[in-house]
């Protein structure tokens, strides 16, 4: 009998990362960090999760704080930022202290520097020399994009890594330098992910139908994800091969595929007017709009995507009444009898728009975004979505919550879905 589930001793030696990113710049509402996202992503192929990112200014004694705390809880850190030559560049010095190596100068590190900057002609300002300080038993990682080297730090049982904050010279460095040496001591496990996107559930009732599958599973986990675009749920698989991940992905991803059916619009991460954009270039079919509304944020919406020309005839934008009649023909007495936020219209905005430009699908939209202009008959958030092709013309109707800006977008989501839906249907 096996003391541990076989399962168990592939994950022994499991290892957690942690980021923290460096510089005072990336505390201001103007500067991002984009590196942890780079490295996460890195890190996630060869298997190791990150379970913590730090944000800190070039502050010496807050620096020497979190990388302390980091050393008791993470087996892999790397610290980002803060390489360069000038005072407030600390990363270095800080993690001397606090991994107790203190700095000398490294030969190699001081070649390179010469080297570099013989290379470009400049004379070599006195402080870059502080860059071939190396903390006692680190490894140089090369830089071939800057001046400052990456270093590599073991102790005890964790490792330090420290990178450039600039992305063109950490992103290299960690690919050719770090992940072939991560690669040899962690596990060799890798990380999948599978994403199915849906446009026409409420979050509440994607997880009601599925919860009870994805419960079951641990490995992959489940999130699921309220974004602009739609409902995201990301199932997320660790394994020691890549066969064995997708394996336990199909596990819970097919039944929960099963489950959501049609109103998947995406397995592969494309947003919808992607997903509509292929369909109508698969079946060879244009469609143009007549947007009230939404004042051209469907047409928008659809011209993101590469290629729309191929698909997209184009729209109008009939906010006024005396437009919907000379853009897309709708007949003035049928606005004056039905008012303009009607289903009728809605048709007439669809049928009128196809007929105009001759495309095989005419969208049209008419509601109240708001904030004012609601009835109690036709409240805010009222919106008529209708499509027309060869087939005939379908209209619904919407209430949709939030502000005008969110009306706006559901509608947009919606006459997309509307269309996908018609088109995969
Ligand atoms: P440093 O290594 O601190 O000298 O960083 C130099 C430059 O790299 C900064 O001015 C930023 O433009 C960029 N940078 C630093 N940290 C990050 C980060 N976490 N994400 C994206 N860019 C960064
Ligand atoms: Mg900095």
């Amino acid at each position: 009998m096996p003391l541990y589930p076989a399962e168990f001793t592939l994950y022994t030696f499991r290892m957690d990362a942690e980021i923290i990113a460096v510089g005072s710049e990336l505390l201001t509402p103007f500067h991002q960090d984009t590196n942890s996202l780079f490295l996460t992503d890195q890190l996630n192929q060869i298997g190791i999760e990150v379970r913590l990112k730090t944000i800190v200014g070039d502050d010496r004694a807050r620096l020497a704080n979190v990388l302390s705390e980091a050393l008791g809880r993470s087996g892999l850190i790397v610290l980002t930022g803060g390489l360069g030559p000038t005072e407030d560049d600390i990363s270095r010095e800080v993690a001397s202290e606090v991994l107790e190596r203190p700095l000398t100068e490294n030969a190699e590190a001081r070649r390179r520097l010469m080297e570099r900057f013989a290379r470009t002609g400049r004379p070599m300002p006195e402080n870059n020399l502080r860059q071939a300080l190396v903390p006692e038993g680190a490894e140089l990682l090369e830089n071939r994009n800057g001046t400052a080297p990456g270093l590599w730090i073991e102790k005890d049982a964790a490792i330090v890594i420290l990178l450039p904050g600039p992305p063109r010279e950490l992103e290299p460095m960690f690919a050719a330098e770090c992940i072939p040496r991560l690669k040899r001591i962690s596990t060799g496990a890798v990380i999948r992910t599978r994403v199915f996107k849906i446009a026409s559930l409420p979050e509440s009732e994607v997880d009601r139908r599925i919860a009870p599958i994805y419960k079951k599973f641990e490995n992959p986990s489940t999130t699921l994800l309220a974004t602009p675009g739609g409902i995201e749920v990301h199932l997320r698989a660790r394994a020691p091969s890549e066969a064995e991940a997708e394996k336990l992905l199909a596990a819970a991803g097919d039944p929960i595929e099963n489950l959501l059916g049609d109103h998947i619009f995406s397995t592969r991460g494309e947003s919808i007017e992607k997903v509509v954009g292929m369909y109508l270039m698969m079946k060879q079919k244009t469609l143009a709009t007549a947007e009230s509304c939404t004042g051209g944020l469907l047409s928008e919406r659809l011209t993101r995507v590469p290629g729309s020309s191929d698909f997209f005839a184009g729209g109008a934008v009939c906010y006024s009444n005396e437009l919907k009649t000379q853009f897309a023909g709708v007949p003035a007495a049928l606005i004056e009898a039905e008012g303009a936020v009607s289903k009728p219209v809605a048709r007439a905005l669809a049928e009128g728009i196809r007929k105009r430009t001759g495309a095989s699908i005419g969208v049209g939209i008419t509601g109240i975004a708001g904030p004012s202009g609601g009835s109690a008959e036709k409240p805010l958030g009222l919106v008529y979505i209708a499509l027309a092709d060869e087939r005939g013309t379908e209209v619904r109707e919407f209430r949709f919550p939030g502000d005008r800006a969110r009306v706006r977008w559901l509608a947009s989501q919606s006459a997309l879905e509307m269309t996908r839906r018609r088109l995969s249907g």
